[in-house]
């Protein structure tokens, strides 16, 4: 796993950030769930404890933690951003009923990067990569 809440919250203090109580709250979240969770998904898990904490507001902090370069926003398919606090190199399987998102680990595909610049003379930046198909839980209903 990438970084502690702790290192993360000493990152955003050098860039100027102040620490909330409710920031500390998303950031913890974020990095305790394997989820990719939604603004949608954290708000509702949040609220109870932060009655006037709004869905704009935690949006608002996920877009500063991702310029912070805290937070990854993955923008799979037409659906809501979902937010990723683990910044190492990792690939996802994208369910394409329910948006599951889940980690795989798979050697990251450098030999597709040094292919595409010699074919097309690209400085190549990186590229993309999911797998799409139905999670377990959604493989198993359609059976049923
Ligand atoms: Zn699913
Ligand atoms: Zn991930």
């Amino acid at each position: 796993m990438g970084t502690s809440v702790q290192q993360a919250l000493e990152q955003l203090k050098l860039t100027g950030v102040r620490m909330t109580p409710q920031r500390h709250a998303i950031l913890t979240y974020l990095m305790d769930s394997l989820t990719h969770p939604t603004a949608d998904e954290i708000y509702k898990s949040l609220s109870p404890n932060f009655p006037s904490m709004s869905v704009a507001t935690i949006y608002n902090n996920l877009r500063l933690f991702v310029e912070a370069g805290l937070v990854r926003e993955l923008t799979y398919g037409d659906d809501s951003s979902r937010f990723d606090a683990d910044l190492t190199d990792h690939y996802h399987a994208i369910c394409k009923s329910c948006g599951t998102i889940v980690d795989f680990d798979y050697p990251p595909l450098t030999e597709v990067e040094r292919v595409a610049s010699r074919e097309t003379g690209f400085v190549v930046e990186g590229h993309r990569m999911e797998i799409y198909g139905l999670c377990e839980k959604c493989n198993k209903t359609s059976i049923q």
